[in-house]
């Protein structure tokens, strides 16, 4: 059917997710050594849902001697347990845990929904399933490391402290917990302030798994606690995922340490349209790639490159699949952005929004209906952009794009790499050979062509320049949890 002049909307009966099935405790103390402890803080916070403002549960708020609590017992587990495990005990274990997620899917998708703020349509279709598939693809490794690396001495490194940001919490969370444990080690994990509930929920299956107590402990608080993870001596891992600023302070309070890191930091990633794409297929792209999660994603393309002599057809497309883009309730299926994930995120959102109209930009947003209360922002483009605007070069986290036209294929590389940064890219051309120039030139962790978005366990995730450092998924991703020799 051609859409091309089809500029009409049509509204859909509210479709909403039940919340009867799902089981959240009014207050969540700290996982440690297998059981539930109350912080020696004395303090808890609340976690709120972004799309309605209202309290969801009281979570602890872990102070140093709560991280060296949970430090402690993760040394133990690893020295008398799971470093002694044969690797297939250990692999049943991970099986185990991706099982029971499995069966509490859909708990699991509504729970993130509701305090990440994320659609339902994302956390059920995509980072539960994808969480599920990260415990059981490294499952699948725990008892073959010696194939992932031949004729190497394999060993695990000890206690793995991860910390994890909140545009994906539960998939961050298996991202890091499911290749620690493959190859043997344990771990204090950390979610971000705003949307610990998943991995509370997390532990609780971990609890019914039968792990034995200490391998995994979820330690819930802000910023404070993250970094006494960091400073704590006997830590002999960070993995990190969140801001480049939080990263380069990480970086520099384990220089000198024997601490091995990765990290994972934010992105401006360039989506690249050639005359010879199919169209309709990459304005989908543009918006999977910023729209469809409120541009939470430190990969999202939120840099578009658009070949000038087809600039006005895909620019008129764009605007007309924005103005039926639904915003609102996370929970309704039939929702396309939901809810910006905190207050402060949206303050910083409109921010650059402000800072872009003032630099000239021309902004466009389609009229639509924004619920009253919690914390929205519409689909928003950018036009008329130049390439040293700030906009164009630093990483707003919402659903904003900026749009600009290249001539040819050595000037857009040359603007798409004009960037601190270098998470991803997207390409969409007719021309495999042109796929492969930009795939080489291109300075990006990950490329996509003729698509925008896409994970998978078994491909390898993470940046380069600013992007961070260190890989995750697929067999890259155990490299980072193992001595070689
Ligand atoms: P974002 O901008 O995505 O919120 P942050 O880098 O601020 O990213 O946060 C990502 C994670 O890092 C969160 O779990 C947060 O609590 C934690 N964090 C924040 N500051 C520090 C710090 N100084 N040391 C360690 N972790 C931190």
């Amino acid at each position: 059917m051609a859409i091309e002049n089809n500029t009409e909307s049509w509204d859909y009966a509210p479709s909403l997710e039940g919340t009867s099935h799902i089981q959240l405790k009014k207050k969540y103390d700290l996982f440690i050594d297998g059981k539930w402890v109350k912080p020696k803080s004395g303090k808890y916070f609340a976690s709120i849902n972004p799309a309605n403002e209202e309290v969801l549960a009281e979570v602890a708020h872990a102070n140093k001697a709560d991280v060296d609590l949970a430090v402690k017992a993760a040394r133990k587990a690893y020295n008398n347990v799971w470093s002694k495990m044969a690797p297939s005990e250990r692999a049943k274990y991970i099986y185990r845990i991706a099982r029971l997620m499995q069966e509490r899917a859909r708990e699991f998708a509504v729970i993130e929904s509701l305090d990440a703020g994320k659609t339902i349509r994302e956390s059920r279709d995509i980072d539960v399933p994808l969480a599920c598939n990260h415990f059981f693809y490294y499952a699948g490794w725990a008892d073959k490391l010696e194939y992932a690396f031949p004729n190497r001495k394999v060993e695990s490194l000890g206690v793995a402290g991860q910390i994890i940001p909140w545009n994906f919490p539960l998939l961050m969370a298996a991202w890091k917990i499911a290749p620690a444990l493959a190859t043997g080690n344990t771990v204090v994990l950390k979610p971000a302030e705003t949307t610990s509930l998943t991995a509370l929920k997390l532990a609780e299956i971990i609890e019914e798994s039968g792990l034995p107590a200490g391998v995994v402990n979820i330690v819930t608080g802000f910023g404070d606690t993250g970094a006494a993870i960091v400073n704590h001596h006997d830590v002999n891992k960070i993995a990190f995922t969140g801001s480049t600023a939080v990263g380069k302070i990480i970086q520099k309070a384990i220089a000198g340490t024997h601490k091995k890191a990765t990290l994972e930091l934010g992105g401006k990633s360039a989506n690249i349209i050639f005359d010879d794409a199919p169209i309709d297929q990459a304005v989908e792209g543009i918006v999977n790639g910023i729209f469809f999660n409120q541009g939470h994603v430190c990969c999202a393309g939120s840099r578009l490159f658009v070949q000038e002599n087809i600039a006005d057809k895909v620019i008129r497309k764009l605007k007309q699949r924005m103005d039926s883009l639904y915003v609102g309730n996370p929970l309704d299926k039939n929702t396309d952005i939901g809810a910006i994930n905190s207050k402060e995120q949206l303050e910083t959102i409109n921010k650059y929004i402000q800072i872009g109209k003032n630099e000239g930009a021309e902004m466009y947003q389609p009229k639509c209906d924004i619920p009253k209360k919690g914390f929205y922002c519409a689909p928003t483009i950018f036009t008329n952009v130049a390439q040293s605007n700030v906009i164009a070069q630093e990483e707003i986290f919402g659903p904003v794009l900026t749009i600009q036209t290249f001539r040819t294929v050595d000037e857009v590389i040359q603007k798409a790499n004009n960037s601190p940064y270098g998470l991803a890219a997207g390409v969409w051309t007719d021309k495999g050979s042109r796929i492969f120039n930009l795939t080489t030139k291109l300075r990006a962790g990950v490329i996509w062509a003729n698509t925008y978005n896409k994970f998978d366990p078994t491909s390898p995730f993470g940046g380069y320049k600013e992007s961070g450092f260190g890989r995750e998924g697929g067999l890259h991703g155990l490299s980072g949890y193992v001595k070689l020799s």
